[in-house]
């Protein structure tokens, strides 16, 4: 048996709150929520992060993506929504099989902590240009 949770929840040898499935995809309610409709939407394929992901593979997962905020929009009527996605252990990520939670935000007191700080002193438009330059020729070759 594969020692991968989430793989164990789409087999349904681990019991999950689902809320839909199809061909390519798996979505559950996260166990241990942030806030109200917390959900968990996972490739059915094997997937450990971002960077493994076929083409094919990733359009076909984020085709769902809209109809599941939809929904937890319409139900939930939450002022805002956080799609978070962590890959690798260094940023958060504690389950490695790819998933993207879907947190329906409410007000401050939620319970969810985006908080990042800019570093905009560091990353004048000079630098930002020239790393513009570094990444767009990568992805240009
Ligand atoms: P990560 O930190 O990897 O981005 O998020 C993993 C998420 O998976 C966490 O929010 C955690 O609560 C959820 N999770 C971990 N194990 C289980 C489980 O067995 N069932 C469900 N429904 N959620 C889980
Ligand atoms: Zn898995």
């Amino acid at each position: 048996m594969t020692s991968c949770i989430f793989c164990q929840i789409i087999e349904g040898a681990v019991p999950s709150a689902k809320i839909y499935e199809d061909e390519h995809v798996y979505a559950f309610m996260d166990i241990m929520p942030v806030t109200k409709g917390h959900v968990l939407l996972i490739p059915k394929k094997h997937v450990e992060n971002i960077y493994d992901f076929t083409e094919e593979d990733a359009a076909q997962f984020f085709a769902a993506a809209p109809k599941i905020a939809n929904v937890l929009k319409e139900h939930f009527r939450p002022a805002g929504m956080n799609l978070l996605q962590n890959n690798g252990g260094f940023a958060g990520q504690s389950v490695f099989h790819f998933h993207l939670h879907f947190i329906p935000r409410y007000d401050q007191t939620d319970g969810f902590q985006p908080g990042w700080k800019t570093k905009q002193e560091a990353f004048t438009p000079d630098v930002i240009a020239k790393l513009a330059d570094v990444i767009r020729e990568k992805l240009e070759n």
